[in-house]
């Protein structure tokens, strides 16, 4: 591919130019594909037809996690299966979010937030079991 700042021709699987050091698409001077000048708002390359949209950040893993597991993971701290699949700041989120309801409200969005968790940790390990790619903040 093309380094989208200065057209140098980089390894495909480069997230950063070795030439100039900027990093895949946060620059838009130059197609990846076809190397042709592009300007910073298109989102297609018109002469190739390539997306310069940088590409979503999903997590795919070889390790197949076990629903249930992931479920009781979830059960117990919410967010924990999330994490340890991957979706490290959803989980995070997951946590810090039900801590917080669980105190104002006396546990009891906590424990409607420990649900939502468990059934979204046991979604995304079977997503992931059937080898699919899931996003960062994919849900369910
Ligand atoms: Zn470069
Ligand atoms: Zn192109």
């Amino acid at each position: 591919m093309h380094c989208m700042n200065c057209n140098e021709t980089i390894d495909s699987k480069a997230e950063i130019c070795p030439k100039c050091g900027v990093r895949t698409f946060t620059v838009k001077n130059y197609c990846p594909e076809c190397g042709s000048s592009v300007t910073a708002n298109q989102a297609l390359c018109v002469k190739c037809g390539t997306t310069l949209e940088a590409p979503k950040q999903t997590i795919t893993s070889n390790y197949s996690y076990s629903p249930l597991l992931m479920g009781i993971a979830s059960f117990f701290i919410p967010g924990l299966g999330q994490m340890i699949m991957g979706q490290v700041k959803k989980g995070l989120t997951l946590l810090i979010i039900s801590i917080f309801l669980g105190i104002v409200t006396f546990g009891l969005a906590g424990f409607v937030l420990m649900i939502v968790a468990t059934v979204d940790a046991v979604k995304i390990a079977n997503k992931l079991q059937q080898g699919r790619a899931v996003e960062e903040w994919e849900f369910f």
